[in-house]
Protein backbone atom coordinates (compact mmCIF):
# COMPACT_ATOMS: atom_id res chain seq x y z
CA UNK A 1 0.00 0.00 0.00
CA UNK A 2 1.32 2.98 -1.00
CA UNK A 3 1.27 6.04 1.32
CA UNK A 4 2.24 9.19 -1.33
CA UNK A 5 -0.13 11.14 -2.27
CA UNK A 6 -1.05 12.78 -4.80
CA UNK A 7 -2.42 9.52 -6.28
CA UNK A 8 -4.56 10.45 -9.77
CA UNK A 9 -6.21 6.78 -9.40
CA UNK A 10 -7.98 4.74 -6.90
CA UNK A 11 -6.39 1.89 -7.99
CA UNK A 12 -2.23 1.10 -6.28
CA UNK A 13 -0.65 2.23 -9.50
CA UNK A 14 2.08 0.02 -11.29
CA UNK A 15 5.58 1.26 -9.83
CA UNK A 16 8.40 2.40 -12.68
CA UNK A 17 11.04 1.18 -12.87
CA UNK A 18 13.07 2.04 -15.82
CA UNK A 19 13.04 3.97 -18.84
CA UNK A 20 14.28 3.16 -22.27
CA UNK A 21 14.33 5.49 -25.07
CA UNK A 22 10.46 6.75 -25.67
CA UNK A 23 9.23 3.84 -23.31
CA UNK A 24 8.57 3.53 -19.24
CA UNK A 25 8.89 0.65 -17.70
CA UNK A 26 7.24 -1.02 -14.85
CA UNK A 27 8.03 -4.00 -12.04
CA UNK A 28 6.39 -6.09 -14.15
CA UNK A 29 8.64 -5.66 -16.77
CA UNK A 30 5.78 -3.87 -18.71
CA UNK A 31 6.57 -1.48 -21.44
CA UNK A 32 4.47 2.12 -21.96
CA UNK A 33 5.34 4.16 -24.43
CA UNK A 34 5.23 7.72 -23.53
CA UNK A 35 3.59 9.86 -26.08
CA UNK A 36 2.99 12.83 -23.18
CA UNK A 37 6.19 12.79 -21.22
CA UNK A 38 4.19 12.80 -18.32
CA UNK A 39 3.01 16.41 -19.28
CA UNK A 40 4.76 17.31 -22.24
CA UNK A 41 8.12 16.69 -20.13
CA UNK A 42 10.29 14.29 -21.12
CA UNK A 43 11.83 15.79 -24.54
CA UNK A 44 14.85 13.91 -24.86
CA UNK A 45 13.43 10.61 -23.83
CA UNK A 46 14.19 8.17 -20.52
CA UNK A 47 17.50 7.07 -21.16
CA UNK A 48 19.19 9.90 -22.39
CA UNK A 49 23.40 9.39 -21.57
CA UNK A 50 24.35 12.96 -22.20
CA UNK A 51 21.82 14.40 -19.77
CA UNK A 52 22.64 11.57 -16.95
CA UNK A 53 26.44 12.07 -17.31
CA UNK A 54 26.49 15.93 -17.02
CA UNK A 55 24.40 15.52 -13.87
CA UNK A 56 26.62 12.70 -12.20
CA UNK A 57 29.66 15.13 -12.93
CA UNK A 58 28.42 17.94 -11.86
CA UNK A 59 27.18 16.27 -8.35
CA UNK A 60 30.65 14.67 -7.75
CA UNK A 61 31.88 18.52 -8.05
CA UNK A 62 29.33 20.18 -6.33
CA UNK A 63 26.24 19.70 -6.06
CA UNK A 64 24.31 23.16 -4.23
CA UNK A 65 25.68 26.04 -3.17
CA UNK A 66 22.84 28.55 -1.87
CA UNK A 67 22.62 31.93 -4.46
CA UNK A 68 22.90 34.06 -1.33
CA UNK A 69 26.41 33.62 -1.33
CA UNK A 70 27.60 32.06 -5.01
CA UNK A 71 26.95 31.34 -8.27
CA UNK A 72 27.65 28.58 -10.03
CA UNK A 73 29.12 27.47 -13.43
CA UNK A 74 26.47 25.55 -14.72
CA UNK A 75 24.24 27.96 -14.02
CA UNK A 76 25.79 31.12 -15.58
CA UNK A 77 26.29 28.54 -18.74
CA UNK A 78 22.69 28.25 -19.15
CA UNK A 79 21.42 31.29 -18.15
CA UNK A 80 24.03 33.03 -21.49
CA UNK A 81 22.72 29.70 -23.49
CA UNK A 82 19.08 30.31 -23.46
CA UNK A 83 19.78 34.62 -23.49
CA UNK A 84 21.71 33.37 -26.79
CA UNK A 85 18.86 32.01 -27.71
CA UNK A 86 15.89 33.43 -26.84
CA UNK A 87 13.58 35.87 -28.83
CA UNK A 88 13.32 39.70 -28.79
CA UNK A 89 15.41 41.26 -25.90
CA UNK A 90 15.25 38.71 -23.45
CA UNK A 91 18.14 38.80 -21.33
CA UNK A 92 18.46 38.33 -17.67
CA UNK A 93 17.39 34.88 -16.45
CA UNK A 94 16.08 33.57 -13.07
CA UNK A 95 16.80 29.98 -12.03
CA UNK A 96 13.73 28.13 -10.41
CA UNK A 97 12.62 24.34 -9.76
CA UNK A 98 9.73 24.68 -12.05
CA UNK A 99 6.73 25.57 -13.91
CA UNK A 100 4.71 27.14 -11.45
CA UNK A 101 8.19 28.42 -9.68
CA UNK A 102 8.43 30.28 -12.52
CA UNK A 103 5.14 31.80 -13.36
CA UNK A 104 4.53 32.65 -9.73
CA UNK A 105 7.91 34.74 -10.32
CA UNK A 106 7.14 36.39 -13.63
CA UNK A 107 3.43 37.70 -11.47
CA UNK A 108 5.75 39.31 -8.80
CA UNK A 109 8.40 40.36 -10.78
CA UNK A 110 5.65 42.24 -13.00
CA UNK A 111 4.28 43.81 -9.94
CA UNK A 112 7.75 44.77 -8.87
CA UNK A 113 8.65 46.28 -11.75
CA UNK A 114 5.60 48.45 -11.49
CA UNK A 115 6.27 49.44 -8.26
CA UNK A 116 9.76 50.69 -8.70
CA UNK A 117 8.98 52.52 -11.98
CA UNK A 118 6.16 54.78 -9.61
CA UNK A 119 3.09 53.44 -11.19
CA UNK A 120 2.26 51.09 -7.93
CA UNK A 121 -1.26 51.30 -9.61
CA UNK A 122 -0.68 49.07 -11.68
CA UNK A 123 -1.82 45.95 -9.75
CA UNK A 124 -4.18 43.93 -12.20
CA UNK A 125 -3.80 40.92 -14.56
CA UNK A 126 -5.27 39.70 -17.28
CA UNK A 127 -5.35 36.18 -18.04
CA UNK A 128 -7.16 34.05 -20.26
CA UNK A 129 -9.99 31.39 -19.96
CA UNK A 130 -8.87 27.70 -20.14
CA UNK A 131 -5.51 28.46 -19.26
CA UNK A 132 -3.05 26.65 -17.01
CA UNK A 133 -0.36 28.67 -15.69
CA UNK A 134 0.46 26.57 -12.13
CA UNK A 135 -0.92 25.52 -8.88
CA UNK A 136 0.69 27.75 -6.37
CA UNK A 137 -1.86 30.88 -5.32
CA UNK A 138 -0.59 33.54 -7.50
CA UNK A 139 -0.02 30.92 -10.47
CA UNK A 140 -3.32 29.22 -9.91
CA UNK A 141 -5.33 32.92 -9.81
CA UNK A 142 -3.94 33.42 -12.91
CA UNK A 143 -5.00 30.24 -14.74
CA UNK A 144 -8.49 29.83 -15.75
CA UNK A 145 -9.02 26.22 -15.42
CA UNK A 146 -12.24 26.01 -13.06
CA UNK A 147 -12.05 22.72 -12.16
CA UNK A 148 -8.32 23.28 -10.35
CA UNK A 149 -9.61 26.77 -9.19
CA UNK A 150 -13.05 25.29 -7.53
CA UNK A 151 -12.12 25.23 -4.25
CA UNK A 152 -9.73 28.01 -3.39
CA UNK A 153 -11.47 30.82 -4.42
CA UNK A 154 -11.14 33.02 -1.41
CA UNK A 155 -7.69 32.90 -1.16
CA UNK A 156 -7.13 33.53 -5.30
CA UNK A 157 -6.20 36.83 -6.35
CA UNK A 158 -8.46 39.15 -8.56
CA UNK A 159 -7.30 38.43 -12.47
CA UNK A 160 -9.17 39.11 -15.13
CA UNK A 161 -10.22 36.51 -17.45
CA UNK A 162 -10.85 37.06 -20.86
CA UNK A 163 -12.26 34.30 -23.60
CA UNK A 164 -9.09 32.20 -25.59
CA UNK A 165 -8.16 32.51 -28.79
CA UNK A 166 -10.13 29.47 -29.63
CA UNK A 167 -11.19 28.91 -33.55
CA UNK A 168 -12.62 25.20 -33.73
CA UNK A 169 -15.47 27.14 -31.15
CA UNK A 170 -15.00 30.80 -31.82
CA UNK A 171 -14.66 31.27 -34.92
CA UNK A 172 -17.45 32.43 -37.18
CA UNK A 173 -18.22 31.00 -40.62
CA UNK A 174 -17.87 33.82 -42.68
CA UNK A 175 -14.72 35.14 -40.48
CA UNK A 176 -11.23 34.22 -42.17
CA UNK A 177 -8.59 32.82 -39.09
CA UNK A 178 -7.01 36.23 -39.31
CA UNK A 179 -10.02 37.93 -39.01
CA UNK A 180 -11.31 35.83 -36.27
CA UNK A 181 -7.56 36.12 -34.70
CA UNK A 182 -7.96 40.12 -34.66
CA UNK A 183 -10.96 39.86 -33.06
CA UNK A 184 -10.30 37.73 -30.56
CA UNK A 185 -7.43 39.73 -29.50
CA UNK A 186 -9.28 42.70 -28.98
CA UNK A 187 -10.88 41.42 -26.08
CA UNK A 188 -7.57 42.42 -24.42
CA UNK A 189 -7.96 45.47 -25.35
CA UNK A 190 -11.90 45.82 -24.17
CA UNK A 191 -10.46 44.44 -20.87
CA UNK A 192 -7.82 46.85 -20.13
CA UNK A 193 -10.46 49.77 -21.45
CA UNK A 194 -12.30 48.24 -18.82
CA UNK A 195 -10.44 47.97 -15.84
CA UNK A 196 -8.38 51.44 -16.92
CA UNK A 197 -5.09 51.15 -18.52
CA UNK A 198 -3.23 52.99 -15.22
CA UNK A 199 -4.10 49.46 -13.30
CA UNK A 200 -3.23 46.64 -15.54
CA UNK A 201 0.53 45.60 -15.11
CA UNK A 202 0.75 42.55 -17.21
CA UNK A 203 -1.23 40.05 -20.09
CA UNK A 204 -0.47 36.45 -19.01
CA UNK A 205 -0.62 33.72 -22.16
CA UNK A 206 0.63 30.46 -23.07
CA UNK A 207 1.52 30.83 -26.71
CA UNK A 208 -0.29 27.04 -27.42
CA UNK A 209 -2.47 26.10 -24.98
CA UNK A 210 -1.06 22.89 -23.33
CA UNK A 211 -3.18 21.16 -20.63
CA UNK A 212 -6.80 23.07 -20.40
CA UNK A 213 -7.11 23.08 -23.83
CA UNK A 214 -5.04 19.95 -25.99
CA UNK A 215 -2.26 22.02 -27.89
CA UNK A 216 -4.46 25.17 -28.90
CA UNK A 217 -2.23 27.22 -31.07
CA UNK A 218 -3.30 30.46 -31.64
CA UNK A 219 -5.22 31.76 -34.92
CA UNK A 220 -2.82 33.85 -37.29
CA UNK A 221 -1.65 37.26 -36.26
CA UNK A 222 -3.41 37.09 -32.71
CA UNK A 223 -0.46 37.24 -30.65
CA UNK A 224 1.22 40.39 -32.82
CA UNK A 225 -2.11 42.11 -31.96
CA UNK A 226 -1.66 41.08 -28.44
CA UNK A 227 2.04 42.74 -28.83
CA UNK A 228 0.49 46.23 -30.06
CA UNK A 229 -1.87 46.19 -27.57
CA UNK A 230 -0.12 45.54 -24.36
CA UNK A 231 2.45 48.44 -26.07
CA UNK A 232 -0.21 50.66 -26.81
CA UNK A 233 -0.98 50.33 -23.16
CA UNK A 234 2.41 50.03 -21.62
CA UNK A 235 1.50 46.62 -20.39
CA UNK A 236 3.97 43.36 -19.71
CA UNK A 237 3.67 40.65 -22.35
CA UNK A 238 4.36 37.66 -19.65
CA UNK A 239 3.83 34.30 -21.99
CA UNK A 240 3.61 30.72 -20.20
CA UNK A 241 5.82 28.85 -22.03
CA UNK A 242 6.39 26.18 -19.25
CA UNK A 243 4.21 23.53 -21.50
CA UNK A 244 5.11 24.64 -25.05
CA UNK A 245 8.74 26.18 -25.19
CA UNK A 246 11.69 24.33 -25.90
CA UNK A 247 11.48 23.15 -28.60
CA UNK A 248 8.02 21.56 -28.49
CA UNK A 249 6.56 23.14 -31.44
CA UNK A 250 9.31 22.80 -33.38
CA UNK A 251 10.85 26.15 -32.49
CA UNK A 252 13.10 27.06 -28.98
CA UNK A 253 10.45 29.22 -28.33
CA UNK A 254 6.64 28.73 -29.33
CA UNK A 255 5.97 32.55 -29.81
CA UNK A 256 9.17 32.96 -32.58
CA UNK A 257 6.30 31.30 -34.62
CA UNK A 258 3.70 34.12 -34.17
CA UNK A 259 6.39 36.83 -34.67
CA UNK A 260 6.47 38.14 -31.03
CA UNK A 261 8.46 38.30 -28.61
CA UNK A 262 7.72 39.10 -24.90
CA UNK A 263 8.61 40.46 -21.82
CA UNK A 264 8.55 37.87 -19.62
CA UNK A 265 9.33 34.61 -20.46
CA UNK A 266 8.66 30.80 -18.30
CA UNK A 267 9.81 27.42 -19.37
CA UNK A 268 10.17 24.19 -17.54
CA UNK A 269 9.55 20.86 -18.64
CA UNK A 270 11.50 20.57 -21.45
CA UNK A 271 14.24 22.48 -20.25
CA UNK A 272 14.84 19.56 -17.49
CA UNK A 273 13.42 17.22 -19.80
CA UNK A 274 12.74 15.62 -16.33
CA UNK A 275 15.91 14.78 -15.34
CA UNK A 276 16.31 17.33 -12.88
CA UNK A 277 13.57 19.93 -11.39
CA UNK A 278 14.56 23.04 -13.34
CA UNK A 279 12.56 25.75 -14.62
CA UNK A 280 13.76 29.61 -15.85
CA UNK A 281 11.82 33.16 -16.35
CA UNK A 282 13.71 35.41 -18.25
CA UNK A 283 13.00 39.04 -18.97
CA UNK A 284 14.56 41.97 -20.46
CA UNK A 285 17.05 44.31 -19.13
CA UNK A 286 14.74 47.28 -19.25
CA UNK A 287 12.53 45.36 -16.36
CA UNK A 288 15.84 44.10 -14.25
CA UNK A 289 17.01 47.57 -15.16
CA UNK A 290 14.14 49.44 -13.07
CA UNK A 291 14.60 46.67 -10.23
CA UNK A 292 18.43 47.67 -10.23
CA UNK A 293 17.97 50.75 -10.88
CA UNK A 294 15.53 50.97 -7.90
CA UNK A 295 15.29 48.63 -4.73
CA UNK A 296 18.49 46.99 -6.42
CA UNK A 297 17.17 43.21 -6.36
CA UNK A 298 14.09 41.42 -7.27
CA UNK A 299 11.98 40.81 -3.40
CA UNK A 300 11.86 37.00 -4.18
CA UNK A 301 13.50 33.75 -3.66
CA UNK A 302 13.65 29.97 -3.20
CA UNK A 303 16.09 28.08 -1.57
CA UNK A 304 17.07 25.87 -4.74
CA UNK A 305 17.05 29.10 -7.16
CA UNK A 306 20.47 28.50 -9.23
CA UNK A 307 20.72 24.97 -8.24
CA UNK A 308 23.79 24.15 -9.78
CA UNK A 309 22.98 20.53 -10.18
CA UNK A 310 19.74 21.50 -12.09
CA UNK A 311 21.29 24.06 -14.17
CA UNK A 312 24.06 21.32 -15.09
CA UNK A 313 20.91 19.32 -16.35
CA UNK A 314 19.82 22.23 -17.96
CA UNK A 315 22.78 23.40 -19.99
CA UNK A 316 23.18 19.54 -21.19
CA UNK A 317 19.15 19.60 -22.15
CA UNK A 318 19.05 22.64 -24.16
CA UNK A 319 22.74 21.77 -25.47
CA UNK A 320 21.88 18.41 -26.83
CA UNK A 321 18.32 19.67 -28.36
CA UNK A 322 20.66 22.59 -30.28
CA UNK A 323 23.73 20.43 -31.14
CA UNK A 324 21.40 17.70 -32.57
CA UNK A 325 19.19 20.12 -34.00
CA UNK A 326 15.91 18.34 -32.17
CA UNK A 327 13.77 21.22 -33.28
CA UNK A 328 13.89 20.61 -36.73
CA UNK A 329 13.14 16.81 -35.75
CA UNK A 330 10.81 18.40 -34.05
CA UNK A 331 9.11 19.45 -37.06
CA UNK A 332 9.53 16.74 -38.86
CA UNK A 333 8.07 14.29 -37.10
CA UNK A 334 5.60 16.53 -35.93
CA UNK A 335 4.15 16.75 -39.29
CA UNK A 336 4.51 12.81 -39.81
CA UNK A 337 2.74 12.82 -36.41
CA UNK A 338 0.04 15.05 -38.11
CA UNK A 339 -0.98 13.36 -40.68
CA UNK A 340 -1.01 9.82 -39.17
CA UNK A 341 -3.90 11.42 -37.12
CA UNK A 342 -5.44 13.02 -39.86
CA UNK A 343 -5.27 9.54 -41.49
CA UNK A 344 -6.58 7.94 -38.65
CA UNK A 345 -9.49 10.59 -36.85
CA UNK A 346 -9.51 12.96 -39.69
CA UNK A 347 -13.51 11.51 -40.63
CA UNK A 348 -14.08 9.56 -36.98
CA UNK A 349 -17.47 10.70 -35.75
CA UNK A 350 -16.67 11.84 -32.26
CA UNK A 351 -13.24 13.42 -33.24
CA UNK A 352 -14.23 17.51 -33.80
CA UNK A 353 -10.66 18.73 -33.76
CA UNK A 354 -7.49 17.81 -34.56
CA UNK A 355 -4.80 20.87 -33.68
CA UNK A 356 -0.89 21.80 -32.30
CA UNK A 357 2.17 22.31 -33.66
CA UNK A 358 5.20 20.41 -33.77
CA UNK A 359 5.17 17.55 -31.39
CA UNK A 360 2.23 19.11 -29.33
CA UNK A 361 -0.71 17.59 -30.67
CA UNK A 362 -4.59 17.79 -29.49
CA UNK A 363 -7.40 15.86 -30.35
CA UNK A 364 -10.87 17.22 -29.03
CA UNK A 365 -13.00 14.70 -28.83
CA UNK A 366 -17.47 15.44 -29.10
CA UNK A 367 -20.82 14.09 -28.93
CA UNK A 368 -21.90 15.31 -31.79
CA UNK A 369 -19.48 16.49 -34.98
CA UNK A 370 -22.38 18.91 -36.82
CA UNK A 371 -23.30 20.89 -33.64
CA UNK A 372 -19.72 20.09 -31.88
CA UNK A 373 -21.48 19.74 -28.73
CA UNK A 374 -19.38 18.36 -25.57
CA UNK A 375 -19.86 14.95 -24.17
CA UNK A 376 -22.05 14.68 -20.68
CA UNK A 377 -19.14 15.12 -18.22
CA UNK A 378 -20.90 12.07 -16.63
CA UNK A 379 -19.41 9.97 -19.23
CA UNK A 380 -16.02 10.64 -18.30
CA UNK A 381 -15.24 9.92 -21.49
CA UNK A 382 -10.96 11.76 -20.95
CA UNK A 383 -10.69 9.48 -17.86
CA UNK A 384 -11.78 6.35 -19.85
CA UNK A 385 -9.45 7.06 -23.02
CA UNK A 386 -6.34 7.66 -20.31
CA UNK A 387 -6.83 4.19 -18.88
CA UNK A 388 -7.90 2.22 -21.98
CA UNK A 389 -4.39 4.10 -23.43
CA UNK A 390 -2.63 3.02 -20.09
CA UNK A 391 -3.57 -0.56 -20.22
CA UNK A 392 -2.81 -0.78 -23.38
CA UNK A 393 1.11 0.29 -23.08
CA UNK A 394 0.22 3.92 -24.20
CA UNK A 395 0.63 7.23 -22.21
CA UNK A 396 -1.56 9.93 -23.44
CA UNK A 397 -2.78 13.00 -21.74
CA UNK A 398 -6.62 13.36 -21.70
CA UNK A 399 -8.20 16.19 -19.94
CA UNK A 400 -11.86 17.29 -19.24
CA UNK A 401 -11.64 20.90 -19.54
CA UNK A 402 -14.11 23.46 -19.76
CA UNK A 403 -15.16 24.64 -23.32
CA UNK A 404 -17.37 27.75 -23.15
CA UNK A 405 -19.06 27.00 -19.76
CA UNK A 406 -19.05 23.15 -20.33
CA UNK A 407 -17.10 20.41 -19.58
CA UNK A 408 -15.09 19.05 -22.78
CA UNK A 409 -13.10 16.27 -23.80
CA UNK A 410 -9.18 16.46 -25.38
CA UNK A 411 -6.19 14.46 -25.51
CA UNK A 412 -2.76 15.99 -25.48
CA UNK A 413 0.42 13.97 -26.98
CA UNK A 414 3.56 15.44 -26.65
CA UNK A 415 5.93 12.43 -27.47
CA UNK A 416 9.81 12.72 -26.92
CA UNK A 417 11.31 14.32 -29.68
CA UNK A 418 13.52 11.22 -30.41
CA UNK A 419 10.10 9.41 -31.35
CA UNK A 420 10.51 7.15 -34.50
CA UNK A 421 8.49 6.25 -37.18
CA UNK A 422 7.26 2.47 -36.29
CA UNK A 423 6.49 4.51 -32.40
CA UNK A 424 4.35 6.95 -34.09
CA UNK A 425 2.66 4.03 -35.99
CA UNK A 426 2.42 2.24 -32.26
CA UNK A 427 0.90 5.62 -30.67
CA UNK A 428 -1.42 5.97 -33.32
CA UNK A 429 -2.65 2.22 -33.40
CA UNK A 430 -2.68 2.22 -29.79
CA UNK A 431 -4.81 5.77 -29.10
CA UNK A 432 -7.28 4.30 -31.87
CA UNK A 433 -8.17 1.42 -29.71
CA UNK A 434 -8.30 3.31 -26.37
CA UNK A 435 -10.23 5.75 -28.33
CA UNK A 436 -12.67 3.27 -29.56
CA UNK A 437 -13.02 1.49 -26.16
CA UNK A 438 -14.06 4.52 -24.37
CA UNK A 439 -16.79 5.96 -26.67
N1 LIG B 1 2.33 26.55 -16.89
C1 LIG B 1 1.95 25.65 -17.80
C2 LIG B 1 1.57 26.12 -19.17
C3 LIG B 1 1.90 24.30 -17.47
O1 LIG B 1 1.49 23.40 -18.39
C4 LIG B 1 2.28 23.89 -16.18
C5 LIG B 1 2.26 22.43 -15.77
N2 LIG B 1 1.34 21.62 -16.38
C6 LIG B 1 2.68 24.87 -15.26
C7 LIG B 1 2.71 26.20 -15.65
C8 LIG B 1 3.10 24.50 -13.87
O2 LIG B 1 4.29 23.78 -13.88
P1 LIG B 1 4.70 22.84 -12.67
O3 LIG B 1 3.72 21.71 -12.64
O4 LIG B 1 6.11 22.41 -13.00
O5 LIG B 1 4.66 23.65 -11.43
Amino acid sequence: MSHIFPRHTRQQPPVAVGGDGCYLIDNNGKRYLDASGGAAVSCLGHSDRTVVNAIKTQIDQLAFAHTGFFTSEPAEKLADLLIANAPGELNRVYLVSGGSEATEAAIKLARQYWVEKGEAKRGRLIARKQSYHGNTIGSLSAGGNEWRRAQFGPLLLDVSHIDPCYEYRHRRDDETAEDYGLRAAQALEEEILRLGPETVMAFMAEPVVGATAGALAPAPGYFKRIREICDKYGVLLILDEVMCGMGRTGSLFACEQDGVAPDIVCIAKGLGAGYQPIGAMLCTSEIYGAIEAGSGFFQHGHTYVGHPTAAACGLAVVGSILERDLVARVREQGDKLAARLEDRFGQHPHVGDLRGRGLFRGIELVDDKDTKAPFDPAKGVAGKVKKSAFEAGLICYPMSGTIDGKTGDHVLLAPPFIIEDGQLDELVDKLAGAISAAI
